[in-house]
C-alpha cells in the first residue's frame, strides 16, 4: 500500500478522475485517469525533486494534494482513521505507533510536503519504519531501541541545561564544556556529539519534551 492509498483508506476521502494517460509524478504508477499537473501544482510548490518523471497525478495522489491539512499540520494516518496532533505529542506518537500500516508526518512550518519523499514507505512493522519530518527531504528511519537511547541522553541533556541547538548541532559553548567538566561529564558530552548528522538524533531532540 503506498501513502495515497493509506490516506485515502484513513480519511475516507473521496477521488476526483481526470481523463488523462500517462505516469503519476506523485506515485510512479499508470493511470488513465489522470489529472493535469497545473491543476494540481501551484508556482512555489517545493517538492519536485520528490517527484517521479510523468505527466500527470492519478486520481490518488491528486486528493492527498488537494488537501492543505496533510501539509500544514503533523499527522498520523493508519486503516482506523486519521488524525493532526500538536507536536508536543510527537514523542509519545513515534514510541506508540498505532497498529500497522501507519504514517507518521510532523510538521514544523507548514510549507513543505516532504512525505512526497515517503510514497512507498508506508510503516509496516511499529519497531522500525519510516516516517517524515518536514525539515529533511528523505524518509527517516525510526528504530526503536536507538530512538530509546537516544531521548534518554536528549532528555538527561536537558535537565543539565544543554540546548537543543547545542544537541542537534553537537556545537557546544564553553561554559557548557566548563559545566561538564566540572561534573565529570564531559564523555556524556562528547557522546553526544558523535550523533550530529544523524536525522534521527536530530529528530528526537525536536520532540524530547522535559
Ligand atoms: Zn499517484
Amino acid at each position: 500500500m503506498n501513502l495515497s492509498k493509506l490516506l485515502l483508506i484513513a480519511t475516507n476521502g473521496d477521488i476526483k478522475k481526470g481523463d488523462i494517460a500517462g505516469t503519476c509524478v506523485v506515485c510512479g504508477a499508470e493511470t488513465k485517469s489522470g489529472i493535469s499537473l497545473k491543476k494540481m501544482v501551484s508556482g512555489n510548490f517545493t517538492g519536485w525533486n520528490c517527484l517521479f518523471s510523468g505527466n500527470c497525478m492519478c486520481p490518488e495522489c491528486a486528493f492527498i494534494f488537494s488537501d492543505q491539512t496533510f501539509r500544514r499540520r503533523s499527522w498520523l494516518a493508519s486503516e482506523n482513521g486519521f488524525k493532526t496532533f500538536k507536536n508536543d505529542e510527537a514523542c509519545s506518537i513515534l514510541f506508540s505507533p498505532p497498529a500497522p500500516p501507519f504514517f507518521i508526518h510532523i510538521a514544523k512550518i507548514g510549507q513543505k510536503q516532504t512525505w512526497l519523499c515517503c510514497m512507498n514507505s508506508v510503516a509496516n512493522n511499529p519497531n522500525q519504519y519510516w516516517f517524515s519530518h518536514e525539515n529533511y527531504d528523505i524518509p527517516i528511519l525510526f528504530e526503536k531501541n536507538k530512538a530509546q537511547l537516544y531521548l534518554d541522553m536528549a532528555l538527561a541533556a536537558l535537565d543539565m541545561k544543554i540546548t537543543k541547538t547545542e544537541l542537534r548541532t553537537g556545537e557546544f559553548k564553553p561554559k557548557t564544556w566548563t559545566m561538564a567538566y566540572e561534573k565529570g561529564c564531559q564523555d556524556f558530552l562528547r557522546d553526544l556529539g558523535r550523533f550530529k548528522r544523524d536525522p534521527l538524533w536530530e529528530v528526537i531532540v525536536d520532540v524530547a519534551r522535559r
